[in-house]
């Protein structure tokens, strides 16, 4: 099983190594598209294994600069330690911030499952005041998140919108694919009228058609919100959507720890695993 998974891996993954993550995101630059850079790893279980994940983001954050490539860098705080406490998350979060904003770089905290919805977003708010340069992601799944969208964009904190990849019970957030959706474009309506240069991120062509038709309608450049995908989904519409002037930017993850994003990226739809088995059999 696990080297099935490992295989399925492959289309969504850069590879284990730095480099790996670097190459593909000089290809991506070459056709026009931005990346953003993911180190695997999550819930951490003690200080050094924290500080080993700080570690290799100021290696990629150098890495980057020196290959002079288009690519921010994406991280969760329970990969720098915020199931150990709140305060070594933010420590190790801004240590990489610091890093990144003297290097002209953007940081971007991708949001986790519901326990930590509350704590991101503190440490984000925190985080915030003194660098201009990170971000947040926001989940359209969570019932909260409206609310929480708002209150970001209203401090100017540049957000990007995805659906949302974790199993959450109702007490929390839609279950029906159709609500989710429904919060998706209506939050995402707010955004991009905010002036805070959101981040659509999304494979949904429905929902991305919507952003590019009310966008136009509201007469706002193309150039006040991002396309944002992961990699692997959607290679043709990312390459339209870039040539047709919109800003688009890839998620590139890479590393050793592979199997949760492989299993979220597989379970996150029921079409999904079809995609996996006809992919599997047509190779
Ligand atoms: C740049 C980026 C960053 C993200 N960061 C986070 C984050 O921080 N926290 C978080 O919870 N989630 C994050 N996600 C994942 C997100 O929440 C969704 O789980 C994921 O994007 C699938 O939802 P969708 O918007 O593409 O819509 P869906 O309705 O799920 O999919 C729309 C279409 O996209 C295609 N598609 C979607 N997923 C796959 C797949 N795995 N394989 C093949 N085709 C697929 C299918 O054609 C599908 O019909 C991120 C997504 C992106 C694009």
């Amino acid at each position: 099983m696990k080297s099935l998974l490992l295989l399925f891996a492959r289309r969504y993954i850069a590879g284990t190594g730095r480099q790996d993550a670097i190459r593909v995101a000089l290809g991506l630059n070459k056709a026009g598209i931005g990346a953003t850079i993911d180190n695997l790893g999550e819930n951490v279980k003690n200080a050094s294994e924290a500080n080993d994940s700080v570690k290799e983001y100021l290696g990629l954050l150098d890495d980057i600069q020196s290959a002079g490539a288009d690519s921010t860098i994406s991280l969760k705080l329970t990969h720098l330690g915020l199931d150990l406490s709140k305060e070594l998350a933010f420590k190790n979060a801004e240590t990489i911030i610091k890093k990144a904003f003297e290097s002209g770089n953007s940081v971007r905290l991708d949001m986790e499952g519901s326990e930590y919805t509350q704590r991101t977003i503190e440490t984000f708010l925190e985080l915030r005041q003194k660098y201009p340069n990170v971000g947040i992601a926001i989940q359209s799944s969570l019932l909260r998140s409206r609310k929480d969208a708002r209150m970001i964009a209203e401090k100017s904190g540049s957000i990007r919108l995805v659906k949302g990849a974790y199993k959450e019970p109702p007490e929390v957030a839609f279950q029906d694919k159709k609500e989710v959706d429904a919060s998706f474009e209506a939050i995402m309506k707010e955004l991009l009228l905010s002036g805070t240069r959101p981040a659509i991120a999304t494979h949904d062509e429905r929902l991305i058609n919507e952003a590019k038709r009310f966008a136009a309608d509201k007469n706002l450049s193309k150039n006040s919100f991002d396309f944002e995908m992961l990699l692997g989904i959607k290679r043709k519409l990312q390459i339209e959507l870039a040539a047709e002037g919109y800003k688009v930017r890839v998620y590139i993850p890479y590393g050793r720890n592979w199997l949760p994003y492989t299993i979220r990226r597989l379970r996150e739809r029921k079409e999904n695993i079809w995609f996996v088995v006809k992919n599997i059999f047509e190779r």
